[in-house]
Parts: C-alpha cells; sequence; structure tokens
C-alpha cells in the first residue's frame, strides 16, 4: 500500500518535470497547472504546487523574476534569457562564446555555475513589426 502511494508521487514528480521540459514557454505556475491536468485531472494543484516548491528547493527547477512581477519557472540549464518588454515572452539563448567566455573567467574561483542569470531586455521580431510598424509609415 506504502508503495504504491510512493509510485504515484514518483510518477507524479515525473509528469511535473516533463511538462515544464515539454512546455519550453517558461510557464507560470498556474499555466504549467493547467497544462498538467490537461494530461492527469486526478492531480489536485496543492499537489502540483509543493512539487514545484520542492523542485525549486532542490535546485532543479528555478524561478524567473519578470519584470511585471510574475514569476515564471524553467529548468536549471545553463542559458541565458531575452525577454520582450511588448509581449512579455522569454525567449532562451544558447550561445556558446558567451558561455566560454564565462566558463573561464570563473574556473579558477572554485565556484559552481548552475545557470546563466542573465536576462536582456528588447522587443522580439514580431513585436518590432507590430509595436513600431505606425511610425515607420
Ligand atoms: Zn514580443
Ligand atoms: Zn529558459
Amino acid at each position: 500500500m506504502k508503495s504504491e502511494r510512493k509510485s504515484r508521487n514518483t510518477k507524479q514528480k515525473e509528469l511535473i518535470l516533463n511538462v515544464l521540459k515539454n512546455m519550453k514557454t517558461h510557464p507560470t505556475i498556474y499555466e504549467l497547472y493547467s497544462e498538467i491536468t490537461k494530461i492527469d485531472n486526478t492531480i489536485g494543484q496543492a499537489t502540483i504546487y509543493r512539487n514545484i516548491k520542492k523542485f525549486v528547493e532542490e535546485q532543479i527547477i528555478y524561478v524567473i523574476k519578470t519584470r511585471n512581477g510574475i514569476d515564471r519557472y524553467d529548468y536549471y540549464n545553463k542559458h541565458i534569457h531575452f525577454e520582450c518588454l511588448g509581449c512579455n515572452k522569454i525567449y532562451d539563448i544558447y550561445d556558446n562564446e558567451v558561455f566560454n567566455v564565462l566558463e573561464k573567467r570563473y574556473i579558477n574561483d572554485n565556484i559552481q555555475i548552475l545557470n546563466y542569470n542573465i536576462t536582456l531586455d528588447g522587443y522580439c521580431n514580431k513585436c518590432q513589426n507590430t509595436l513600431f510598424k505606425n511610425n515607420n509609415n
């Protein structure tokens, strides 16, 4: 009975992590919750929120503090973010040239880098086209 329960907990954890991984949109906790319950509607909101909190404590996932104060979630997976000021979307940037500079700079400082918590601000392609279209005409 107990092991049955444990395996259900493990499955729920895996599902939560997989959904976050597959979404690739840096979801809010509510967006995560909506997506997870589409797959398994037996998972309660409290369970999801509790597990997310735990994953954050365990440094599996981390909170992105966005400009508009809404927390979004992401994996620890070395990359940089670009936050669009128009649509508030967060894009992932993988730039090995930048990463190499960071790794080389701190390699002798005996620190372990989990992520590059760097966010670039600006306007994405789509927003440049819609927001600034009238100015150009
Ligand atoms: Zn945009
Ligand atoms: Zn990201």
